[in-house]
């Protein structure tokens, strides 16, 4: 277990966050994207339906992007030893963020699912996922680029998911109306959160070897 439980106030102490409230027009809700995650790509039967869905989502978000520069030992605290995270991000400039689209998208994916009418939750629910990845990377555009930035997360590359409520305490989230559960899943569940690390590419990178044995659900980094 990392030593969060005594660190939080001197990470608020370092902590300088900013703000960004991207307009909605802003979020880049890629129809092919939404397609993938709700497995439905390749056919152009759906094309109208998942049209519909990224319209209706882009009618209900609320985004809202927190980030706050750290210092190298305050991302080696949040981090596992185990993940390779860990050694990336050990000696080098850091920001933690928090990104979420609000809970009206999820509200009226359960309005559809009570209503049957599953294919208009599924391609929803889809697209909200796309908006909240979209927000990450402007979360991720935000931070200093030099030479180059990394963005990683609880839950892959062997970060462990238990590391979100000490992300979540750093970055004051409750401000934005963020919350995480005792299962470690937040509240809106759209959202996301985690650490982008700059440095030269080559020290950005997740060794394949480790790839090679990660069980991450749906990385679309994956070396292997
Ligand atoms: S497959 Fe590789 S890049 Fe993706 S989460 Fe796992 S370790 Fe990270």
């Amino acid at each position: 277990m990392m030593a969060r439980e005594t660190a939080p106030a001197r990470w608020m102490d370092n902590a300088e966050w900013v703000d960004l409230v991207p307009a909605a027009s802003q979020i880049d809700i890629r129809v092919g994207a939404v397609a993938r995650l709700a497995r439905c790509g390749g056919s152009s039967r759906w094309s109208e339906a998942i049209a519909l869905a990224v319209a209706e989502a882009r009618g209900l978000l609320d985004p809202r992007v927190r980030i706050a520069a750290v210092a190298s030992d305050v991302s080696e605290a949040l981090i596992s030893k185990d993940s390779p995270v860990h050694a990336i991000a050990a000696g080098k400039s850091g920001w933690i963020y928090v990104a979420t689209i609000g809970n009206a998208l999820e509200l009226r994916v359960s309005e559809h699912m009570r209503a049957s009418r599953y294919l208009e939750a599924v391609l929803l629910d889809a697209a909200g996922s796309q908006a909240v990845e979209s927000l990450a990377d402007i979360a991720q555009a935000a931070c200093g680029r030099a030479p180059a930035n990394a963005r990683f997360a609880p839950g892959y590359c062997g970060w462990r998911l238990g590391a979100q409520p000490a992300l979540l305490r750093a970055l004051s989230a409750e401000d934005l109306g963020v919350r995480v559960l005792p299962s470690n899943a937040m509240e809106p569940l759209k959202t996301t959160t985690g650490i982008v690390v700059a440095g030269v590419p080559e020290s950005l990178r997740v060794g394949a070897a480790f790839c090679e044995t990660c069980t991450a659900p749906g990385c679309a980094r994956r070396i292997h």
